[in-house]
């Protein structure tokens, strides 16, 4: 299936490792010209060649904090200037830290806002104007199971990744007379560096890695955690042309982990 992405301009976030970079390289393995952000420059440069490797669009990388709007601004700036237009933003970026509710005082709940919902908030309002003058465009969040299942331990990340939902529906009916899609993905258990350090123990006795994973994969109707790619398909289908009538959605990639029926 041609996906129609050749000549679109993606920009995605936190596309050094994990998530990010499997989106972008899933976008760019289709034709589109990618813009990849996040701090460190020696694996931000590490995932633009092997990007570009692909032989596909151009590649940029932009060294980004997603938490600081200087650098939020500069990186669409940068963007827009080089490539005359930005047709798909995936925010993305990495998550807040895991515990309970009443280890969390009120500065770790500013840097989660931050990180995790004010960065969404900044990036749209900034990428829109570049999007509505080509006639479409299309924003998808990376989000997270959370969003639709309870998730021990993880507080910051569902309270404001519900409000990453939330604002998703209200820009989906406000942006759709201008053909801008907006949908929320969520991942389940994907195998990034970020699952590596968050569900896996290294305490002195600890099963192995791969023992923790099987363990965990019971709990998985597909029996396995997924990977990286998987995710990344769904993100390249919902960035083309052929997701037009898919807006204000929240699509689990998690391998029938939610127990919800609806
Ligand atoms: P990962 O493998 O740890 O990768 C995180 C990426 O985010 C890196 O490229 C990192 O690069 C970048 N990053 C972190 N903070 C940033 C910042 N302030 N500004 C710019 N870039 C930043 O994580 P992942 O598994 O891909 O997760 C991506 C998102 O999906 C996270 O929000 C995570 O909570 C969510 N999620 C993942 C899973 C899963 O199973 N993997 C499940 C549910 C939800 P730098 O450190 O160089 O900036």
């Amino acid at each position: 299936m041609d996906l129609q992405l050749t000549g679109k301009t993606a920009l995605v976030l936190a596309a050094s490792k994990g998530l990010g970079k499997a989106c972008a390289l899933a976008l760019a393995a289709e034709g589109a010209d990618v813009i990849i952000g996040a701090r460190e420059q020696t694996n931000l440069d590490a995932a633009a060649k092997h990007i570009a490797a692909l032989g596909k669009g151009r590649v940029r990388a932009i060294r980004v904090d997603v938490t600081d709007a200087a650098s939020v601004a500069a990186m669409i700036d940068t963007a827009a200037a080089e490539f005359g237009k930005i047709d798909i933003l995936v925010n993305n970026a990495g998550g807040p830290p895991f515990g309970k509710f009443e280890s969390f005082d009120d500065a770790a709940w500013q840097s989660a806002f931050e990180l995790t919902l004010l960065s969404t908030v900044r990036f749209s309002r900034l990428v829109v104007p570049h999007m509505r003058p080509t006639g479409s465009g299309r924003i998808i969040n990376i989000t997270s199971l959370s969003t639709k299942t309870y998730l021990p331990g993880s507080v910051l990340s569902t309270s404001l990744r519900l409000g990453v939902v939330g604002m998703a529906k209200m820009l989906a009916n406000e942006l759709g007379p201008d053909n801008i899609t907006v949908n929320n993905v969520a991942p389940g258990s994907i195998l990034t560096d970020r699952l590596r350090h968050s569900m896996t123990s290294t305490a002195p006795g600890a099963p192995s890695f791969e023992e923790q994973l099987a363990e965990h994969a019971k709990g998985i109707p597909l029996g396995r955690i997924g990977k990286p790619e998987e995710l990344a398909a769904l993100v390249a289908f919902l960035a083309s042309p052929l997701a037009g009538y898919i807006t204000g959605a929240t699509i689990p990639v998690d391998g029938g982990a939610i127990k919800a029926t609806v």
